[in-house]
């Protein structure tokens, strides 16, 4: 079995979702496919939610309209047979009913946030479901949000992800072999509608895939899997042919937008392959993601902005072990995750992803220590095959950035990878630095 998720470009318009079509039925395997909302759709539920908690309900609506009108000229080229347009605008067309309640009502609440955001998913795969039917291919819908379904913690339960999901497959008739599920929405812990953040579609498709333990996970987007630096600051990247999952992660934990920064966990846990590919190119070999990988080199290069270093000097009434856990359990109060680290015996340094330091949390260091605190920095972060007695790559990394300030490097915390802490306006240079000494002669892939 495997699972077949396509991201919003994929399912962008009709001639897109007819597309997907032709993908998901191709062969007659037993597929489960997860969808996400339509490109610019998630984005402009978020901007109604924003005027209605702002009160600006006339703004609100002239975004729905927008909205409405877009899904009616879709829905149309979808559906261009009159009886099966009159079926799916009915179908289509409840949901901006729902989302104009909301938008009239008097008041709005984060509840209602949560409901309207959960509206995307929930078309685009009603509109697939709709036009599978009209194809004539029996295809079975698996609503996310009766299986789906976060803890207190707000981590994936997957203990009722898979019993509520195998009760919902086990349902459909004998010898279904194409199921349709929304991405990124769920219930939260308390039964009420939620959603896995944004890009939370990619965490939907490798929880479902983990707890069904699938053969492959497959990611389809618009571009030809993981590359080995950003396209949008250097030319000339190119698509990593494998990436161990501990690449991958440190990869979307650090910047690459293509992947949810947290959808590997589940799929490394229970080691299920994860394949990046592209729908434009259908035949293009993407990025395959797995316990195995190629040794001995360098894959890619990633980037995350919006950071924060954080420096605090012992006052030296503290032990440094109990200076060190003083100033972690302050973040921890505050559940902010800290990314890079340096120490020394009376100083710390640490980055997190904040434009700066919020002040309760500068009070709770005040106690420890003096504070500094430097913002607009970018971590740049190095991915391969680290592990200690290969010997060089720090030295070409090194060597790639001898002409820019480095703020802070982290190196050890994994076999995988090396950070470095720059300046955000030398993000650019970097970038193209690296590129250059790491796969000027040779691209991996
Ligand atoms: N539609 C959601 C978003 O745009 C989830 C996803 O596409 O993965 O973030
Ligand atoms: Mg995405």
């Amino acid at each position: 079995m495997k699972v077949m998720k396509f991201g919003g470009t994929s399912v962008a318009s009709a001639e897109r979702i007819s597309h997907v079509a032709d993908l998901i039925t191709a062969t007659d395997e037993v597929k489960i496919v997860v969808l996400s909302a339509m490109a610019g759709t998630t984005n402009a539920l978020v901007e109604i939610g924003h005027q209605l908690m702002a009160h600006h309900q006339h703004e609100a609506l002239t975004i729905l309209t927008k909205l409405k009108h877009k899904y009616e000229a879709e829905t149309r080229l979808l559906f261009p047979n009159p009886q099966s347009y009159d079926k799916a605008w009915t179908l289509v067309n409840e949901t901006f009913f729902f989302l104009e309640q909301i938008c009239y009502a008097e008041s709005f609440t984060l509840f209602d946030e949560k409901k309207i955001l959960a509206r995307g998913e929930l078309l685009s795969t009603a509109m697939m479901l709709r036009h599978l039917t009209d194809r004539g291919v029996q295809a079975i819908g698996l609503p996310a949000l009766e299986y789906m379904r976060t803890d207190k913690q707000a981590e994936p339960d997957e203990g009722y992800i898979r019993t509520h999901l195998e009760e919902l497959i086990s349902r459909a008739p004998e010898g279904t072999r194409l199921f349709i599920t929304e991405g990124y929405i769920c219930r939260n812990a308390f039964g009420d509608i939620d959603n896995l953040q944004r890009g939370g579609s990619d965490y939907t498709a490798t929880l479902v895939g983990s707890v069904l333990r699938a053969d492959e996970i497959q990611i389809w987007t618009d571009i030809d899997g993981m590359h080995n630096n950003d396209p949008r600051y250097v030319d000339a990247t190119r698509p990593v042919r494998r990436l161990h999952f501990e690449e991958a992660s440190e990869l979307a934990y650090f910047g690459a937008k293509i992947l949810h920064p947290t959808c590997i966990q589940p799929a490394k846990r229970h080691g299920i392959p994860v394949r990046l590919l592209n729908t434009m190119e259908p035949s293009a070999p993407g990025t395959l993601i797995s316990m195995d990988t190629d040794k001995d080199m360098i894959k890619a290069v990633s980037a995350k902005d919006n950071i924060t270093m954080v420096r605090v000097r012992s006052s030296h009434q503290l032990s440094h072990w109990s200076f060190i856990g003083k100033v972690f359990s302050v973040f921890e109060h505050h559940c902010i995750p800290i990314d890079m680290i340096a120490s020394t015996e009376t100083s710390i340094s640490l980055t997190i992803e904040r434009s700066q330091l919020p002040s309760e949390v500068r009070r709770g260091l005040e106690q420890l220590g003096t504070v500094e605190e430097e913002r607009e920095l970018t971590i740049i972060c190095v991915v391969g095959d680290m592990e200690w007695e290969n010997i060089g790559f720090e030295a070409q990394i090194l060597k790639a950035l001898e002409e820019i300030p480095v703020r802070m490097i982290s190196y050890g915390g994994s076999d995988y990878n090396l950070s470095l802490l720059v300046s955000a306006a030398d993000k650019r240079r970097t970038l193209l630095a690296l590129s250059r000494q790491l796969f000027g002669a040779a691209c991996p892939g």
